[in-house]
This record gives C-alpha cells, structure tokens and sequence, in this order.
C-alpha cells in the first residue's frame, strides 16, 4: 500500500468553537461526492458566505479527511483555485462476512478498498460469542500488521447470513444483532452495522457502480440462494427484514426437502449444496458448492450441466421478480457465480423464456462488480456511509477536539 492512513496528531488539530463545526460534515459530504471541490462551489453549494467555509475547511483539513492541492481550474480567472479532495486513508473500517463454514475479515480504508483480509474457519453453533472473539483477534492482529492505531476506525460492518441458514446449522445459537453488537463494542467501542449479507452485496454493488440503476438485484448463489433489492438508492429490507429470500421459493415439481420445512424450494434444487449432494450421489467428489464450481470450471461436462441447470431454475424465480421491479442490473456473487459463464447462460434462457420481453430485454445479468470481495467491501461501505454522514463527521470532528 502506497499510503497508510495515520491519524492527525491531536496538538495539531486547532482547537475551534462547536459552532464553527456545524456543517463541516456537509463539506466533507459534497467534496466525496464529487459534487463540490472549491471554497466557491461549496459556498454556492450550501448557501453560506466563503468565510464560514473556511473555518470549517480549516477543521476538515486538520483532521486528514480533506486534502488540498494547489491545481488551477480550468477557466478560472485571476487566482487559482485550490482544489479539494477527500482522502480516503485518513480512517479505516473493519468488515467481516460471516458464512456457514467460514468468517472474511478486513480492514478497509475509508473508500471500502481493502488494505488486508483474511479467511477463518468457524465454528458456527458456537454462537455469536465464541465466533467473534476469533474475529475480534483478527481484527487486532491486521491493524498492528498494518501498524494502525485502534483509534482511526470509524466502525465495524458485519454481513450475516440468513436466518433461517442461521437457524439450520446453528440451532439454539445466538446470533441476534444484539448479541454480534455486545462482543463488538466491548472489544472496540465504534459504530456496529449488522445486516444480511446479501443485503450487504446489494449495497456494496450499488456504492461500486457510477451507473447504478434505479432497481437492482444483487444474487448471491454459493451454498445457499438468496438476494438483495435496492430500489431508488436504498436497500429493501421488507417488514420483517425478509426480503429477498428467492432461495425459499418452490419450482418445478422436485419433493426435494428444504432446510425451512418446505420441499420443492430453489435452495433444495439449484443451491450449491443442492448440487454438491447431487453430484456426490452420481460417485463425483464434490464435498462443497466450492468444489462444484471448480469441476465446472475445469470444464468437466457434468458439473457444467449441473451449474447450467441451477442457473435455469434461479432464472425462473429471477423472471417473476425481473415482471415485478423491471431491475436495471442483476449482479452474481457466490460459488456457483464464479462458474459464471454456465450459471449466467441458464439464468438468461429461463428470463428470456419467462419473463415478459420488455423488462427481459432491460436487464443487464453480471457478475458482482468488486468479485469476491463484494461482501466485504459492502460491509466497509455501510460503514462509510453512517460514519461519514454529515452529523456523524460533525460529532468525529468535535471528539478530536477532546483528544
Ligand atoms: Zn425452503
């Protein structure tokens, strides 16, 4: 890494009024968002007179989060204007995404890039408690390998799987938001953001794209089949915190048993699970989704089929939901993602054949952008997205003070 995020040193931070803070989180804001990069264009911007911007250019300055270059802009006349950047190494996040069988850390800088990740195998029935004192001494070993002071992250985003996955492989185990916030906050008390990890895959997609489309779909298709929704910038959580669960939908005729009590679901068919007991069945090695994927990325004809034929049937839950929300983009995350180009083949036979043309032919159907790091990077953003809203840097800013 070029550049490690170091903290500003506390006797160099000006020590200002609370009133000459108020809506510096704004600046910082507009500046990361591109949408402003000049003391003139941010006080156009906010409506407030150059000086008071200043003095809050003055605190975000000292504080590493803004940087100031001395580059003229283009068609300005007389003095140059300097001109304002955000700079993403002046904090970092902490990301985990918890699997079935296995828990992704990293640590983030403040833009989601990851400056380290590291894969631990769990023990998921354990329980919230037990799994995250192995994540919380990840956590702690990274940041001393990258020599980061614990002070510099702004919080921790943990992407969780389903509950009902939860409550099949961990039965009686704890693993409420609550429970992952309580041993979180003890080790380090900074923000804690918990969702779905699909949730987090749709977020993370929607931060990774300049051409985010008013709905997109983000399909995680590993072990298990799920989704997540964002319409108009947001994710959809639904009443209960249960939308996207596609993996629970019947199709075709199969009596195959679920893991929710239902038989005949997409997760019981088509889910790398599914299709690793299906494979084994037939005498092939397949102990995993992990080792579906590479069989059929080795072009070994069977498994090929096998993830072609997973993607139909996701393809046929995808059709009813491309007729209801005329997505923009599907993303694909997972194992049987990563044999992408069969999965991504069967998913648009079916929505061709089953969805209406209109919305059919608008979809674009790619993999997740950001690849295997999506989920993390998701996690890091949904961070950065509380820890850098306006009242959030407004409230950092005046800690500093207190250092
Ligand atoms: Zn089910």
């Amino acid at each position: 890494m070029s550049t490690v995020p170091s903290r500003v040193s506390p006797r160099a931070f000006p020590r200002v009024s609370p009133s000459r803070i108020v809506r510096a989180g704004e600046i910082l804001d507009l500046v990361r968002r591109g949408d402003a990069n000049t003391t003139g264009q941010l006080a156009d911007h906010l409506g407030i007179a150059r000086s008071t911007v200043n003095d809050r250019l003055e605190v975000l300055l000292a504080s590493g989060m803004l940087t100031l270059d001395g580059a003229t802009q283009a068609g300005s006349r007389g003095r140059p204007a300097a001109t304002l950047s955000f700079n993403p190494r002046s904090g970092v996040t902490l990301a985990a995404q918890l699997g079935i069988s296995g828990v992704r850390t990293a640590v983030t800088d403040l833009s989601g890039e990851i400056l380290e990740s590291r894969m631990i195998d769990i023990d998921v029935t354990s329980g919230a408690g037990p799994v995250l004192v192995l994540v919380v001494a990840e956590f702690g070993r990274m940041l001393e390998r990258l020599e980061l002071d614990p002070a510099l992250v702004h919080g921790i985003g943990v992407g969780m799987p389903a509950r009902i996955e939860l409550a099949t492989h961990a039965p009686g185990a704890d693993w409420s938001s609550e429970a992952v916030e309580a041993v979180l906050t003890e080790w380090l008390p900074v923000p804690v953001f918990v969702d779905h990890d699909v949730n987090l895959l749709a977020f993370g997609e929607l931060c990774a794209r300049t051409d985010a489309p008013e709905v997109l779909i983000s399909v995680k298709a590993g072990t298990v089949i799920g989704c997540g929704v964002v319409v108009n910038g947001k994710v959809v959580q639904g009443v209960s915190s249960l939308a996207g669960e596609i993996g629970h939908t019947r199709v075709g005729v199969s009596e195959e048993p679920c893991s929710c009590g239902n038989v005949g679901c997409l997760n019981a068919v088509a889910s790398g699970a599914a299709l690793a007991k299906r494979l084994r069945a037939n005498g092939v090695d397949t102990p995993n989704a992990r080792a579906v994927a590479v069989l059929a990325r080795s072009g070994d004809v069977d498994a090929g089929h096998a993830v072609r034929m997973a993607g139909r049937d996701i393809g046929d839950v995808l059709a009813s939901v491309v007729n209801l929300l005329n997505p923009g983009v599907i993303s694909l995350w997972g194992y049987l993602a990563e044999a992408e180009d069969q999965l991504i083949a069967g998913i648009r036979e079916s929505i061709a054949r089953s969805a209406q043309a209109g919305p059919a032919g608008d979809v674009r159907i790619e993999p997740a952008t950001m690849g295997a790091d999506a989920g993390l990077y998701g996690a890091a953003m949904m961070v950065v997205e509380h820890a850098l809203s306006p009242a959030a840097v407004d409230a950092y800013l005046l800690t500093l003070q207190s250092t």
